[in-house]
């Protein structure tokens, strides 16, 4: 790098071959600390390893940046400089292990190793051939004099290439960047790219040779090169060159493919202080131009920074890390997390599908069962009320025996009437028209009884339907006065409004009735026969139909109306205490209420109200 600046005027073989002999000389004294300037190290001295990217191989690097050390070891006596020089990745091994204090390398080197390990740079060079410290080094694309067909970028299409590493700055990526400007992707539009390491004259060899068609190097590299004598520039034109075309880089000194950046920069690593860092800068900062080498405040690397972002490559790398391999390189810990609050939710999501499913099966069985014994109730419950229904038939039958006996009796003696009269010669056909008429009701009236009695005791399910209430209490007191002996009045106050119904399975509320009436009936029994009579209305209160059944018997003290409902409670010597506990089953069944209160002045009166279905107005 240094040397670019020290035009030495040779450009023979020869002559190249003495300079490289005068270097390692140089080198070897250096070593020894022969040269003036560099002193033995003295007790109480501190080393510091200034580390450098030798591009051109290690014996260039150490003449270039040899007035660097011994600048700095007369200006700062305290210490003692050395240089190690190192290809790319040796001098980042060396870095990382803080192995070296200083670092000097090119600006893309510098920007990648400022991200990874905090390189801070202190001074950029200030070569007097550079535009300025911000524009003083590029790459110029070379091909043989020769080559005709070698014009622009363009014309690189399907050719090979000659570079030194992929991610050399000048060496390769600057180019890159160019022929990205242009359109052309280098890595896809070229035939071939090949690498050819360090040093960079390799690159020139491979042109010379015919092995490449074209080679990246540094800027003014040939031209030093040649100043050596170790080619020809004739031998070579830069691609594309920036100064023949007029650009705002034309005063540029060397060949120029490329735009311009930033000169070398010498950065501190982290082994070094605050203080020794301001020395050095101080010393460089204000190194004599005899030296041969001058240092300014350090520039603005960004246009590195944009180089490196837009070829998504050294810091900016994981831009181009797109690909399903490469996120999950650079997320597997929030991927991995993600997999496992997947997989979480994944078993969760099946253990509380398992649950609702057990859960479901679980309900489903408690419902099939709760409707299974529902319907066994039912089945009870209508049972029961059969029973019941046969229970007042039972207690009816006695009367009910007479009751049929009536017309039987009444047909028998019609029948006989008739034969005495044909006996006799009395037979008249008015006589028979009239025993036949006489026959024909009687047989009509017994079997009313049957049919209706046969209703009542039939085994049957509810069934709901509008219930004209008179009309079921009327057919309840012809069944009660049908059966009994001698049934007391049974009188009907009905207010009910025309129309009235209410939704009702008829039987059930029958059974209700009657069970009511005889209850009635059985209380008033030993009373004189003014007091006998029962009496049912029927009124609307509050919406609902209400119907009581009032005697005026017995009656029930407070204690025993409390136990009214309760099952198997009887007053009576063949009672079952089951009458009262069913009713009120069926009442409240349809939405209804049964209850009992004493009559004034005497006796029962037992009410149910059911809602109504139906009033016409
Ligand atoms: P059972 O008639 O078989 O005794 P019920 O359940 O029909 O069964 O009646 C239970 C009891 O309630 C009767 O034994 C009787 O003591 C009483 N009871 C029911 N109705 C009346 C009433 N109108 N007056 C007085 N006591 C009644």
């Amino acid at each position: 790098m240094f040397l670019s600046r020290c035009h030495v005027p040779a450009g023979r073989r020869g002559l190249a071959l003495l300079r490289r002999t005068i270097r390692l000389c140089l080198l070897g004294m250096s070593g020894f600390g022969l040269l003036p300037g560099t002193a033995q190290a003295e007790t109480g001295t501190r080393d510091v390893t200034i580390g450098v990217l030798a591009y051109q191989g290690e014996l260039a690097a150490a003449l270039d940046w040899a007035p660097l050390t011994r600048f700095l070891d007369e200006r700062l006596p305290g210490y003692r400089f050395h240089l190690e020089h190192f290809d790319a990745d040796s001098l980042r091994a060396a870095i990382r292990d803080r192995r070296v204090d200083l670092v000097v390398t090119n600006p893309g080197y510098y920007v990648a190793m400022e991200n990874e390990f905090g390189l801070s740079r202190i001074a950029t060079l200030d070569s007097p051939q550079a535009l300025s410290p911000d524009k003083a080094t590029g790459s110029a694309l070379i091909v043989r004099s020769d080559r005709g067909d070698l014009q622009t970028f363009g014309d690189l299409r399907g050719k090979r290439l000659a570079a030194m590493a992929p991610d050399a700055f000048g060496g390769y990526l600057l180019v890159v960047r160019e022929m990205l400007a242009k359109g052309i992707e280098a890595e896809s539009s070229l035939k071939e790219i090949r690498f050819v390491g360090v040093p960079m004259m390799r690159i020139v060899e491979a042109v010379l040779r015919g092995e490449a068609d074209a080679g990246v190097v540094r800027s003014c590299f040939i031209e030093q090169a040649a100043a050596r004598g170790e080619l020809r520039l004739d031998d070579f034109r830069v691609l594309a060159d920036r100064r023949s075309e007029g650009a705002a880089d034309a005063a540029f000194p060397c060949g120029l493919s490329t735009a311009l950046y930033p000169d070398w920069p010498i950065a501190v690593t982290r082994t070094i202080g605050h203080g020794l860092s301001k020395q050095v800068a101080q010393a460089l900062l204000a190194m004599p131009g005899d030296t041969g080498m001058a240092w300014t405040v350090p520039a603005d690397y960004q246009s590195v920074h944009a180089l490196y972002r837009e070829l998504r490559t050294g810091p900016y790398a994981h831009l181009r890390d797109v690909t399903l391999a490469g996120l999950l390189r650079r997320f597997w810990p929030a991927l991995l997390a993600l997999a496992l609050v997947l997989a979480a939710w994944g078993v969760h999501t099946v253990r509380v599908e398992h649950l609702v499913q057990r859960r479901t099966a679980e309900l489903r069985a408690s419902l099939r069962a709760r409707d299974e014994a529902e319907a066994r109730v039912r089945s009870h419950q209508e049972q029961m009320e059969h029973l019941s229904r046969l229970s007042i038939l039972g207690e009816l039958s006695g009367s009910l025996a007479h009751e049929i006996n009536q017309p039987l009796t009444t047909i028998g003696n019609y029948a006989r009437s008739l034969l005495r009269r044909h006996a006799d010669g009395r037979l008249t056909e008015a006589a028979v028209v009239e025993a036949a008429g006489e026959i024909d009701s009687e047989a009509e009236r017994a079997g009313g009884i049957m049919r209706r009695i046969r209703d009542f005791a039939r085994k049957r399910s509810a069934v709901r339907e509008p219930v004209d209430m008179p009309a079921l209490v009327d057919s309840a007191r012809k069944l009660i006065e049908g059966m009994l002996l001698q049934a007391p009045p049974i009188v009907c106050e009905n207010s009910l409004p025309p129309g009235c119904e209410v939704l009702a399975d008829a039987p059930q509320l029958q059974q209700v009735l009657l069970n009511l009436m005889k209850n009635a009936i059985d209380a008033a029994r030993e009373l004189p026969p003014g007091r006998q009579t029962i009496a049912i209305r029927l009124e609307i209160v509050d919406k609902r139909l209400v119907v009581q059944v009032i005697d005026q018997g017995c009656g029930l003290s407070p204690e025993q109306q409390a136990h009214l409902f309760e099952p198997f409670f009887t007053t009576k010597p063949d009672g079952l205490g089951l009458g009262l506990p069913i009713c009120k089953t069926i009442i409240e069944a349809h939405g209804g209420r049964l209850w009992a209160q004493s009559n004034v002045p005497s006796g029962m009166c037992f009410s149910f109200s059911l809602p109504c279905h139906a009033v016409s107005d």
